[in-house]
């Protein structure tokens, strides 16, 4: 098993300017790879002080990754740190050099490059170059004869990823060794359930299943499930999670709406195509959210035609149909209104499927009747046929119009997340209960 300590350099860390995510970054890639992170350590751009936690880090574990310091100017000094560190004279480095020179042209830059730049060549003597694809300053590795060994990485989170994915990762793989067992997570996402709920449902198993540990995870988005494998090597650990996947997707069936980092926006894309429909959106108290969630998405324009904030109830009526009545006798959180908005945004843009949200965001604005966090979405479907020519067998549309009503916890963002998350839910139930194509 090998051990690793990271050692995360530069002032603003401390100052909580900048929040440490190399550290994250790196624990999880390296738990993935078999590796151990034994200890994180701050420390600020002090050299003295870099020298002596990196070899207190050295004597502890024998394996330290750095990430910061690496630039050209006065407060970066890690480098330097590392020569003293191993009392080795730091000496320029032609390769880099030119590397560095080539660079500055390639971006054809005026005038001849500073020589603060030059910095950045100069190197412990005997350190390997840990290639920086991305930026400027290149990383080193260097190892003593007894195998301890430090690699740096520089502080832009992005530098970070790159050189790690592309240099150090490979390295890493083979220090750790074909058998090692590694730490591997597979994440189900469910929404509409509570995490209780999902408690209650899963009885015994929510205490890990085949060996498998199982975390509850809430967030604003639902509740997320991951499985986590220990002590497997990495094939092993791949077909244990697929097989607790399946066991939870027994239970929990269409609470589960994806795996990983896929996003509820992406899946109703993918269903809206598979369907053959097409997307529009009213919003009120979300204020374009719910357009924002789906245009995250890349490839999103199939699928996604536009939408309206109805912010003003003027622009409810005149824009979306909705009647005065209505707004009058049942007020613009209800359910007329709500359907009425859907249905109008749906024949504006005509397209096959709207989604229309109004609700009390607060904190003011609450009733007795209408307290802060309740929210009506209304989901409209049209009785036509999709403009896209649909598959031999399709069934046809069948027009649909409901309502729902929800009750949000939390703050004014929390609940306008929540409302359009489940706006999107709804839609992807709307699709779950229909007939859909066969397979295309
Ligand atoms: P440096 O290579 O030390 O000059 O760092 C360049 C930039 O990277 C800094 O301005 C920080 O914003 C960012 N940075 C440095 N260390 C970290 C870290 N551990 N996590 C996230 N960002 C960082
Ligand atoms: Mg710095």
């Amino acid at each position: 098993q090998l051990n690793v300590e990271i050692v995360t350099i530069g002032d603003e860390l401390l100052l909580g300017f900048t929040v440490d995510t190399n550290s994250s970054f790196l624990g999880r890639e390296l738990s993935a790879l078999g590796i151990s992170v034994v200890r994180h350590t701050t420390c600020g751009d002090n050299i003295g002080i870099i020298v002596n936690t990196l070899r207190e880090a050295l004597d502890r574990t024998g394996a330290v990754i750095t990430t910061g310091g690496l630039g050209p100017t006065a407060d970066d000094m890690t480098i330097e740190a590392v020569g003293k560190l191993f009392d080795r004279p730091l000496l320029r480095d032609e390769s880099i050099a030119t590397w560095l020179d080539d660079r500055w042209a390639m971006f054809r830059r005026r005038g001849p490059m500073p020589t603060s730049n030059y910095k950045q060549a100069m190197i412990p003597r005997g350190a390997e170059i840990i290639a920086n694809p991305v930026g400027s300053a290149p990383g080193i590795l260097v190892t003593e004869d007894n195998g301890h060994w430090v690699a740096t990485l520089p502080g832009v989170p992005r530098e970070v990823r790159a050189m790690f994915m592309e240099s150090l990762r490979p390295r890493m793989v083979a220090l750790a060794g074909d058998d090692a067992t590694v730490i591997r997570s597979l994440t189900l996402r469910t929404i509409g359930i509570s995490e209780s709920a999902i408690a209650d449902r899963l009885g015994d198993l929510g205490r890990g299943i085949n060996g498998l540990s199982l975390a509850f995870l809430p967030g604003i988005a639902g509740v997320d499930l991951r499985l986590t494998s220990r002590g497997l090597p990495a094939a092993e650990a791949t077909v244990a999670l697929a097989a607790g996947a399946v066991i939870l997707r027994e239970q929990l069936g269409n609470s589960i709406y994806a795996e990983n980092e896929t996003s509820l926006a992406a899946i109703v894309l993918d269903a809206c195509r598979v369907a053959h429909m097409r997307i529009a959106v009213a919003e009120s108290c979300t204020g374009g959210m719910l357009g924002e969630h789906i245009t995250d998405v890349p490839g999103s324009s199939d699928v996604f035609h536009g939408g309206l904030i109805s912010y003003d109830n003027r622009v409810k009526r005149q824009l979306l149909g909705v009647l005065e009545s209505d707004l009058a006798e049942h007020g613009a959180v209800s359910e007329p209104v709500a359907l009425q908005m859907a249905k109008g945004i749906r024949v504006r843009l005509g397209t096959e499927i709207a989604v229309a949200i109004t609700g009390v965001a607060g904190p003011h604005g609450g009733t007795p009747e209408k307290p802060v966090g309740t929210v009506w979405i209304a989901i409209d479907v049209s009785e036509g046929r999709p403009p896209v020519e649909p598959p031999e067998g399709y069934p046809p549309v069948t027009p649909l119009a409901k309502a729902r009503l929800f009750h949000f916890a939390g703050n004014r963002d929390e609940i306008r997340y929540r409302a359009a998350q489940a706006a999107l839910d709804m839609i992807r139930h709307t699709l779950l209960d229909m007939p859909t194509t066969p397979a295309i």
